[in-house]
This record gives structure tokens, C-alpha cells and sequence, in this order.
């Protein structure tokens, strides 16, 4: 490894990031000067409209894609400064990505889908991972669905299988970006109440939403517009990662 891990009481921290896609001789400045902490254990919806810089920002926090400038901190770990091949590893173990399209592999069980991460980073012995997966399927309530292909099954379910693989080797951190986008209300609903749970039980979690009915339960609401944090709702001490309703929007900076 190239890179050194600090000790950090944030689980994520952002300094002055900046992202500037270039096309065609075109300079895009998606994400400006942004910076950001999230603390170990907070819930945290982020907003705005299309095109705003949300994905891409996840994007900087999984190491999916590179800042310009700036750095990102994952519990210590530079995220911007790993290669591909560290990155993968770190990745595997840090963080559980869940997308809007669900991405699971089409041709292999639910229960496939659960295990290959395990295999990927080995942090879990070979004879552990199918019963683990297996309890993780259960833990999503898809116990009876193991063995079924993703297209046998409906979106709510295909998410939640995609839940349990972001689990699989017990990241600390999960990233979610628009993960209800693609579902109806009732399992966009139930989605959201295993996400409040997982919290609960001391994940920290990142949410993409523009369900503003979801993102008005969520602790910590962040609005993104023209690649920078407009708006930052900061939790009161007493209700902070306890999943409460909370409404007061504190302006912040700008
Ligand atoms: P959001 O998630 O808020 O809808 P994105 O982060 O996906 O927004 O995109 C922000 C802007 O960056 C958009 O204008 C988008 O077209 C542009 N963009 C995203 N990815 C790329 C890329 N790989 N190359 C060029 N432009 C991109
Ligand atoms: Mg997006």
C-alpha cells in the first residue's frame, strides 16, 4: 500500500474538492471548493437538482471516479491518492455501494450475487460465506429468495438483495445514490426502514434522494447545486442518529 491512514473522528471528510470534467475542448467544473465532514454514525440525505454534482460526489467518496483538487478521507484512508488495484481492496471493505438500477449480476442467484464480494476481498473464510450471505439475505427479508435469478424477482426485492451485497464484507460506510428512484412508493418505503435500521445499528449513510418525504426524516439533509453545498441541516445534539422526523433547515455559508 502507497498510501497511510490517519487517525480521523470523521468517517468521511472532504477538503476543497474540486471536479472538472473536460470535453471536447470544454472545461465542466461539476464540484467546486467543496468540503464536507460526516461523523461516525449519521444518517444523511443529499438533494438538488439534476445535474447538480450529487453522483459525482459519491463518486469522489467511493473512489468510483477522481477529484481534480481536494482531497477525500474515508476513516483516515485518502481515497484520491489509492491506484485502481488499492482501491478495489479498500473499497470492498470500507464501503457498500447501492445504486438506482439495482447492478446485480443478471445470470447468477441472489444468493451469487451476496457471496462474490466475499470471495473478491476473502476477509470471510470460504466455509462462512454462504451462510453469511444467507443471513444477510434473511436480514433484508429475502431468506426464501436465495436461489432465484434477479430477473425472477421484483425491484423492491432486487434492491434488497443489492442491500445485502453492499453488507457483505461489513463495511463501515454505505453509499447509496437514488437507490428508491426506481421503485414504487411501498418499497421505496420499506428500502428506507432498513437503511434507518442498518443506522441504527451504527452504519453511517450517505443517501442520494429526491424523495424530499424521505430526506425530510433523515437527521442530516445536504443540498447540492452547481457543485456545491448550498444548504447543510445540522442535527441537534439530542436527536443526532436517532432517525427522527427534522425539519429546521440551518443555512450555512452561503
Ligand atoms: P447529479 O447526480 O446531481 O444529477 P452528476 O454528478 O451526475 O449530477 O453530474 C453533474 C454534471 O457533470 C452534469 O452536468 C453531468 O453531465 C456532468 N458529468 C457527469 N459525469 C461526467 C463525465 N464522466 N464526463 C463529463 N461530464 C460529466
Ligand atoms: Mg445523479
Amino acid at each position: 500500500m502507497m498510501f497511510s491512514c490517519t487517525d480521523t473522528q470523521n468517517i468521511v471528510e472532504i477538503n476543497k474538492l474540486q471536479k472538472v470534467y473536460k470535453s471536447g475542448g470544454q472545461k465542466l467544473e461539476v464540484l467546486s471548493d467543496l468540503s464536507l465532514s460526516v461523523e461516525n454514525g449519521e444518517f444523511v440525505a443529499v438533494t438538488g437538482p439534476s445535474g447538480n454534482g450529487k453522483s459525482t460526489l459519491l463518486n469522489m467518496i467511493t473512489g468510483i471516479d477522481r477529484p481534480t483538487m481536494g482531497e477525500v478521507l474515508v476513516n483516515g484512508c485518502p481515497v484520491h491518492l489509492m491506484n485502481e488495484n488499492e482501491l478495489a481492496t479498500w473499497r470492498g471493505k470500507n464501503v457498500g455501494i447501492i445504486f438506482q438500477f439495482f447492478q446485480l449480476l443478471p445470470s447468477i442467484s441472489l444468493l451469487q450475487n451476496v457471496v462474490m464480494p466475499m470471495e473478491f476481498n476473502g476477509i470471510y473464510r470460504r466455509k462462512e460465506r454462504r451462510e453469511r450471505a444467507l443471513h444477510l439475505l434473511g436480514l433484508v427479508g429475502l431468506a426464501d429468495q436465495a436461489n432465484k435469478l434477479p430477473g425472477m424477482v421484483s425491484g423492491g426485492q432486487q434492491q434488497r438483495a443489492a442491500i445485502a451485497r453492499a453488507l457483505a464484507n461489513d463495511p463501515p460506510l454505505l453509499i447509496a445514490d437514488e437507490p428508491t428512484g426506481n421503485l414504487d412508493s411501498r418499497s421505496a418505503e420499506s428500502i428506507f426502514e432498513l437503511f434507518q435500521g442498518l443506522v441504527d445499528d451504527g452504519k453511517t449513510m450517505l443517501m442520494v434522494t429526491h424523495d424530499m418525504e424521505i430526506a425530510q426524516r433523515m437527521p442530516r439533509i445536504i443540498e447540492i447545486r452547481d457543485g456545491n453545498i448550498v444548504c447543510d441541516s445540522l442535527p441537534a445534539p439530542e436527536i443526532f442518529s436517532k432517525s427522527q422526523p427534522h425539519t429546521a433547515l440551518v443555512e450555512r455559508g452561503v
